[in-house]
């Protein structure tokens, strides 16, 4: 009942504006919408959500939820992302939401990317606060903060001022990009969850971020539409993608995705003269297999060059793989020895003990 209520306010608050947007949804009926924001392209029914639960459907029309909740906001070397070639020992700020566009089963933020819900209610300090809260969760009343996906998009020249939303908007990006800037931030980073499911709030705040001279950061799984990484390139200046593995089956059976998109959008992002640097989980027994490391090695040498950055990092037991081992620090060292010997330059390990 509590739901019903709110979700006509929010549809009678932004059903009164129409503003031009890119096409990232289409109605393929009177009540069927198809989301075009990433590549699942999901067909959403009436009353009902997108896989990553941040886009309902209302009366046929497809709406982003959620905005300006954070799942967490945090100032973090830019080489936790990981970018070790990108700023090198500055600081980044860093933001996150709730959901996410794939379910890979050792999700090691299964916390706020799995959550199955649309409000998040998680009472905490709002972005409002000057203040900064490191890791904090926060609600800031998002139940207010709806956004029509077709009204939205399209920022390109004069929409502020028209649209309740954007102004709202707009002013959650200056205090964030306040925040960066008072804490000697050279960055806003868009990570913890998948940003592409926030594009519509994330890249406000890029423009906003990269006009006050910040340079903006997306830590992705790269599964975006042709359409939204369009748009993320205008507005994002660098990259780490996470390549799951290179293997068809695993993105298939552990992460619900399709390989080849990822290798799309990589080569893309690269093509675009992007600062792009490659993240790969090892997982023992999984996709730690000498053949499936190289594949993954002479992608990045075929496609992009020797000197990407190739960050191997260890994973630990999580999510629905509970019962894994931390991946052994032999194997790390053999992928690294692999990709060395291959030809790559700037190969490195996360998730390690200190003494690595
Ligand atoms: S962003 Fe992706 S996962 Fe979410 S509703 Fe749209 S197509 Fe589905």
């Amino acid at each position: 009942m509590k739901s019903n209520n709110l979700e006509t306010m929010f549809y009678e608050k932004i059903g009164q504006k129409e503003i031009k947007t890119i096409e990232n949804s289409k109605n393929i009926d009177n009540s069927l919408v198809q989301c075009k924001t990433c590549s699942r392209e999901c067909i959403v029914k009436e009353n009902s959500y997108g896989f990553c639960y941040r886009r309902k459907n209302i009366n046929g029309k497809l709406y982003y939820i959620n905005y300006n909740n954070f799942s967490a906001q945090s100032i973090d070397p830019i080489e936790k992302k990981p970018l070790y070639h990108f700023l090198p020992n500055s600081l980044s700020y860093s933001i996150g939401g709730y959901g996410c566009n794939m379910s890979c089963l050792n999700c090691q933020n299964h916390s706020i990317s799995q959550i199955k819900n649309e409000y998040n209610i998680i009472n905490n300090d709002s972005i409002n606060n000057d203040s900064i809260n490191n890791n904090t969760i926060n609600n800031n009343n998002s139940i207010n903060n709806f956004m029509n996906i077709k009204n939205t998009m399209n920022d390109e020249t004069n929409i502020e001022n028209e649209n309740n939303t954007y102004v709202k908007l707009e002013s959650i990006g200056n205090k964030i990009v306040k925040n960066a800037i008072n804490n000697n931030c050279k960055s806003i980073s868009f990570t913890y969850n998948e940003p592409t499911i926030h594009i519509e709030e994330y890249i406000q705040i890029a423009k906003i971020a990269q006009n006050n001279g910040l340079k903006t950061i997306f830590v992705s799984n790269g599964y975006m539409s042709n359409e939204s990484l369009k748009y993320i390139l205008k507005n994002v200046d660098a990259f780490n993608i996470d390549l799951k593995a290179y293997s068809n089956e695993f993105y298939k059976n552990i992460c619900n995705a399709k390989l080849d998109i990822v290798l799309k959008n990589i080569k893309k992002i690269y093509k675009e003269k992007k600062h792009i640097e490659i993240t790969n989980l090892l997982i023992n027994n999984l996709n730690d297999f000498n053949e499936m490391i190289k594949s993954l090695v002479d992608f990045i040498l075929n496609n992009l060059n020797d000197e990407v950055p190739l960050h191997f990092s260890r994973a630990f037991p999580n999510y629905k793989m509970n019962n894994i081992k931390p991946t052994k620090l032999e194997t790390l060292k053999k992928a690294k020895k692999i990709a060395i010997d291959s030809g790559l330059e700037n190969v490195y390990l996360g998730n390690m003990p200190i003494k690595y």
